[in-house]
């Protein structure tokens, strides 16, 4: 399962040719009800990984004529979760009275990765050529927990996104991390 904001469903909307994010439904997203603290709630989007033939996520191409097992992004490098463009780096962000608190950490990308931990280690901070889909990221949640957290089931958390996503479309483009 991968988290997705506003900024990702419009690149996979893109990605996949349709015009509307209100398409993406039956195309690997999903809205699901998450607590984001206290008695607040948001219908976050996600992309809901696949369990057959292998458990994993729908945009992942498996390339099976290399004498190596290898699985390519389909996604990638523009049209990526800003999710998965941050791996192994990840955000956690809090609202407080004194505004938006980030902390940031390293997580692999897999249990038992064999590069996790070894070399130099690197400083751990928001990659500054995300810095804009980082930020239309909060901005895009607050708006979405605030419209969504009273509905009560996915049908209407859809007509809601296609609402909102009129009114808050968030900035284009696939940015990479250039300078973590
Ligand atoms: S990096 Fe690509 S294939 Fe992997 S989880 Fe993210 S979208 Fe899916």
């Amino acid at each position: 399962m991968v988290r997705l904001c506003g900024g990702d469903l419009e690149l996979l909307a893109g990605y996949l040719g349709l015009s509307v994010v209100g398409e993406l439904r039956g195309r690997g997203v999903h809205l699901v009800r998450e607590s984001v603290g206290g008695d607040r709630w948001v219908w976050r989007p996600r992309i809901r990984f696949r369990s057959k033939p292998l458990r994993q996520c729908p945009f992942l191409v498996n390339d099976l004529t290399q004498a190596t097992y290898r699985g390519l992004c389909s996604l990638h490098p523009h049209h990526k979760p800003l999710v998965c463009t941050l791996s192994p780096l990840a955000r956690e962000v809090e609202e407080t009275p004194a505004g938006v608190q980030e902390r940031w950490s390293v997580v692999p990308p897999v249990g038992g990765c064999p590069g996790f931990g070894k070399g130099e280690p690197l400083p751990v901070r928001a990659p500054a050529a995300l810095k804009g889909r980082l930020d239309a990221e909060v901005a895009w949640m607050r708006g979405w927990i605030e419209a969504s957290s009273d509905l009560e089931d996915e049908d209407s958390a859809w007509k809601a996104l296609a609402e909102f996503q009129k009114s808050h479309r968030p900035i284009q483009g696939g940015g990479q991390i250039l300078d973590a």
